[in-house]
């Protein structure tokens, strides 16, 4: 032996244990499921998360037993979020906005032994818990049962559980390959997969969450996720909160404009993650009350495209930097984040600003490559698109109860994203590749067509869909909602594009409707567009 360093395995619990250690007074804000804020700190949370494992440990559950949650981001999940990986378990995050069938086909496929559901969903659980077949213990994450208990009897409180944990249970030590948590992607086609993570992914993926060039979360930070932690771990925010030792802040079921504009300025957050329709409520709301968000530093966004004009109405009104970021349930889910390089700085403003709309370049951890039909990697000229591929230290290797061969093609995952990239690694997201519109052998990107609708002054929301036509296979239509009071002609909303785009790119028709149709995580349901409005352009 010429010299060794320690081996020690990295656990989720390594993470609670430093910040329960070292960070023990930062303080975490909680929205309760009722109204009202606790407060708390990440010392308290580290001692609930041990008690917790302990308790579920006394319920006699096998290793790697499913403990579902369906809940809002406050601070009994997310010391369930520590305490059932903790202890060996996996914290199963359910989004209460699925169809009740898949709700039922995720809970009987992960074979989920306890749920942990907030008082809202009471209801949505009792319709379907005769279906549950694996399911031995509901605890409601409050501090009693209360009525809950004539709808679902037998249901504990999560508070009643946590007396009976061991306040002196140590975390156990384990294999860092060992399952920690499971997310269910939507399912826009068939079933929803599962996607497990790992300690060992999970610890990864929070330093590459807390780069610099990343999120880059620090202890004097006061983090606001308002992406929901039933949506891919809220982006890791909770472990990467707990390895910095940040202030947290949990929003509970607001997620509403006024509310998210009070919790910014009442608990003075720095940096906010979501998915850019939250913001777009924000933004609104901020104008309104002539909030500053003068605590605010940094945004971050992802989920889906992140419209320009929401990068500039942050800085130009707010003097916050939106951070683009683009990811995957099956990435844990951090891709790519959009960071300057030095060389960057020297360039003039416009320019600048102008190169952070795209969604980045790969953080460490993560490779990305974009392919063409037959497989071969693409130059990276910034022109060329194609299947944008991933492998990497915290990416999916086989989904759950599947295997690397129907996962993966060559050791690559294959995102349905289809990008550019350029010679620095940045990637322009084009579409998901279901969505490109093929207009007579050319691609037109709707992405790219949505973020210039967005912008238009009389609009409230607006997407892009391929219609189907009789002499180019498909063109592209808009689909937009009007804003409040405004009545603009089919014209007025095409202008918005002249001089932009190349005339062949411009929309052949607006049609307009009252809301866009969402899936469970807020993305468009592209699909139900084209069934409604895909054969506008034909007869
Ligand atoms: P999440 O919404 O958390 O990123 P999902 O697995 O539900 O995770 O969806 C991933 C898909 O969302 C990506 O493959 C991509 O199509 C889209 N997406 C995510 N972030 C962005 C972004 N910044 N720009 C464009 N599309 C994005």
């Amino acid at each position: 032996m010429l010299g060794q360093m320690m081996s020690q395995p990295l656990l989720i619990s390594s993470l609670i244990a430093h910040t329960e250690r070292y960070h023990s007074g930062a303080e975490i804000y909680s929205v309760n499921t009722g109204g009202g804020v606790e407060e708390t700190t990440w010392g308290q949370v580290g001692k609930n998360a041990r008690k917790l494992a302990s308790a579920l440990t006394k319920l006699g559950l096998e290793p790697q037993a499913r403990c579902g949650t369906i809940a809002w981001n406050n601070r009994r999940h997310l010391e369930i979020y520590f305490g059932a990986p903790g202890a060996g378990f996996v914290c199963h995050t359910i989004n209460p906005r699925l169809f009740p069938e898949q709700l039922v086909y995720i809970l009987n496929h992960a074979e989920d032994k306890v749920l942990f559901i907030d008082a809202t969903f009471v209801p949505l659980v009792a319709a379907i818990r005769d279906k549950l077949e694996h399911l031995d213990h509901i605890v409601l994450m409050e501090a009693e049962v209360g009525d809950a208990g004539d709808k679902l009897p037998g249901i504990m409180a999560y508070e009643d559980l946590l007396a009976t944990g061991d306040e002196e249970y140590v975390w156990p030590e384990m294999d860092e390959f060992t399952a920690s948590s499971l997310c269910y992607t939507s399912g826009t086609t068939g079933n929803p997969k599962g996607v497990l993570y790992s300690h060992r992914s999970t610890v990864l993926h929070s330093f590459g969450v807390n780069m610099t060039d990343s999120i880059g979360i620090s202890a004097a930070d006061v983090v606001l996720p308002v992406v929901p932690m039933f949506h891919v771990n809220a982006w890791g925010a909770p472990y990467a909160c707990a390895m910095s030792g940040s202030r947290m802040v949990m929003p509970g079921p607001g997620l509403d404009g006024p509310s998210l504009v009070g919790l910014i300025d009442t608990y003075k957050v720095s940096i906010a993650l979501g998915v850019p329709t939250i913001w777009l409520g924000l933004l609104g709301e901020a104008k309104k009350i002539g909030s500053k968000l003068e605590s605010l530093h940094r945004t971050v966004v992802g989920g889906s495209a992140c419209p320009p004009s929401m990068i500039t109405a942050f800085r130009e009104e707010y003097g916050v930097d939106t951070v683009h970021a683009w990811g995957m349930t099956e990435m844990s889910p951090l891709g790519s984040v959009n960071k300057p390089l030095a060389k960057h700085l020297e360039l003039p403003q416009d320019e600048q600003h102008r190169l952070r709309e795209n969604q980045g370049r790969p953080v460490f951890g993560v490779e990305l490559e974009i392919l063409d039909d037959d497989g071969n990697p693409l130059p990276h000229d910034g022109k060329a698109q194609g299947d944008l591929v991933t492998r990497g230290h915290w990416i999916l290797d086989a989904y759950f109860r599947s295997t690397t061969e129907e996962t993966l093609t060559n050791g690559w995952f294959d995102t349905g994203d289809v990008a550019t990239m350029d010679p620095d690694g940045y990637v322009t997201i084009k579409d998901r590749s279901k969505d490109i519109i093929k207009s007579g052998g050319e691609w037109i990107s709707s992405v790219e067509l949505e973020n210039i609708a967005i912008a238009h002054p009389k609009l409230a929301d607006a997407a892009v869909i391929g219609a189907r036509h009789e002499k180019w296979d498909e063109r592209p239509i808009l689909v937009a909602v009007k804003r409040e009071g405004e009545e603009p002609s089919e014209e007025d909303v095409l202008s918005i594009f002249e001089g932009k785009i190349a005339k062949w790119q411009v929309p052949d028709r607006v049609v307009f409707t009252d809301v866009l149709p969402r899936n469970a995580t807020g993305k468009v349901l592209k699909r139900n567009l084209r069934d409604e409005f895909g054969e506008v352009l034909i007869g």
